[in-house]
């Protein structure tokens, strides 16, 4: 008996919470309160130490709550939480994705440093490298999906760069396409490219997959990170990120988290310990409705080409059998070209009436948007066309709705295009007439 593991979706709602210390309430309360009363000074000091480094935790010495931006109970009761599910050392929690990333990105690189990040990548994320850490002397360089691990050697030996590359930073399944890298090649990649005195770092951007279906800690990466804003907080009522990974790099990103002071504050703490209680049976029935409406979405006159997990087969070679290796669920993000083109893609936009047309993913309800003009709207034209971000293409994220209340509202939509369609027809020969 005593030897049980619980699973994490059974430990959601009480690890690391201890009721005794908040009036016996069974849920863990918010605590919204900047700063926190020592017993005495002799604690304040010993709290201070530990804080800054002076000396090492004691076994049993409890961590001491300082002031909310260094520590504060909903954030670390959640922060233990959310290693539960990719098993790692220690995680830190932030205000948003963008705030996870940007802190991870300046502690581990400086001047000098190549950065090479697989592409297309979250927009952000893309601006951060391309505009901000170029600015700070680090060196970048991109790579696609479906390059093999000597041709990205060939890469960087032909610029001279490899000796300094210091970090690699990846985004599987790629957004919009849903290209998927394989995170074992990308380790061995990231070893072979280390020194005895250098480990090149290997840090995943998990939002799409996390923190069910991919464990990019089980491939050896060393950093792991989410915008919580997404499937962790799952009802689009929060901005937040984290970062997962061992306990000595975790430490150094807590660090510049303190004096950058981006840590997530305790009402969002507390809104994504309430969102991980049903975080499995969210993330379970959003992939159950998302398989059927790409399977509908395949078989549909209106459908060029589906972009979906849960469609490849064994004759879409590596992709397929990356896929197989690395994710447990093909996910619910389903991404479709239609027949036409932007034209073609707003109709159906402007038609749908129970999916939002929104940006943003991983939420109870369904929302679409056009990856073209609206995510990756940024990207020059060319480098869209690159990456398979067509005028046609539409990104749904499903939702835990009904599945036929879905795939009516996704009929009646592409129904729309041909009725628009025949009208413009009728109408142009009857001026010819
Ligand atoms: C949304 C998103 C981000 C940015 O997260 P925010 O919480 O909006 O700051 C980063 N990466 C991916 C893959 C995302 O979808």
């Amino acid at each position: 008996m005593s030897d049980h593991h619980f699973h994490p979706e059974s430990l959601m709602m009480s690890y690391g919470y201890k009721p005794e210390l908040s009036e016996g309430a069974i849920k863990c309360p918010i605590f919204q309160t900047s700063t926190f009363v020592f017993r005495n000074a002799e604690q304040g000091k010993a709290f201070f130490e530990v804080a800054y480094g002076l000396r090492e935790q004691g076994k049993n010495e409890e961590l001491g709550l300082i002031y909310s931006r260094l520590n504060n109970p909903d954030l670390e009761i959640l922060e233990n939480r959310l290693t539960l599910w990719d098993k790692a050392e220690d995680c830190a929690v932030f205000e948003s994705g963008m705030s996870a990333i940007s802190t991870v990105l300046f502690e581990f690189l400086k001047p000098g440093d190549l950065l090479l990040y697989s592409s297309p990548l979250y927009g952000g994320t893309a601006h951060f490298i391309s505009e901000v850490l170029t600015k700070f002397g680090v060196e970048v360089m991109g790579f696609h999906a479906g390059m093999g691990e000597s041709e990205i050697l060939t890469m960087l030996d032909a610029s001279d760069k490899r000796n300094k590359l210091a970090m690699i930073y990846v985004e599987t399944p790629a957004n919009p396409t849903n290209a998927v890298i394989d995170l074992e090649l990308i380790r061995q990649l990231a070893d072979d490219c280390s020194s005895w005195d250098k480990r090149v770092l290997v840090a995943v951007d998990n939002t799409y997959m996390g923190l069910l279906w991919q464990h990019p800690l089980k491939w050896d990466a060393d950093l792991v990170l989410y915008s919580a804003t997404k499937y962790i907080g799952g009802h689009s009522d929060v901005i937040a990120g984290a970062c997962l990974g061992s306990k000595a790099l975790i430490k150094r990103v807590k660090t510049l988290r303190t004096f950058l002071g981006n840590m997530a504050g305790p009402w969002t703490g507390w809104l994504l310990l309430r969102s991980l209680e049903t975080l499995k049976i969210r993330m379970e029935q959003q992939a159950q409705n998302a398989q059927i409406v790409a399977e509908y979405l395949a078989l549909h006159p209106k459908v060029e080409k589906v972009h979906y997990l849960g469609l490849l087969t064994e004759l879409d070679g590596e992709q397929y059998d990356i896929y197989r290796k690395q994710c447990t669920s093909p996910g619910a993000m389903v991404s479709f070209e239609i027949k036409g083109g932007e034209h073609e893609a707003f109709i159906f936009l402007n038609n749908l009436k129970m999916v939002k047309l929104a940006v943003s993913l991983g939420s109870t309800e369904s929302l679409a948007q056009h990856p073209a003009t609206m995510t990756h709207a940024g990207i020059p034209v060319e480098e869209k066309k690159q990456m398979g971000i067509t005028e046609n293409l539409i990104r749904l994220s499903i939702g835990v709705e009904n599945v036929n209340d879905l795939l009516w509202d996704i009929s009646q939509a592409l129904e729309k295009i041909t009725i628009e369609e025949e009208k413009a027809i009728s109408r142009a020969s009857s001026s010819f007439v």
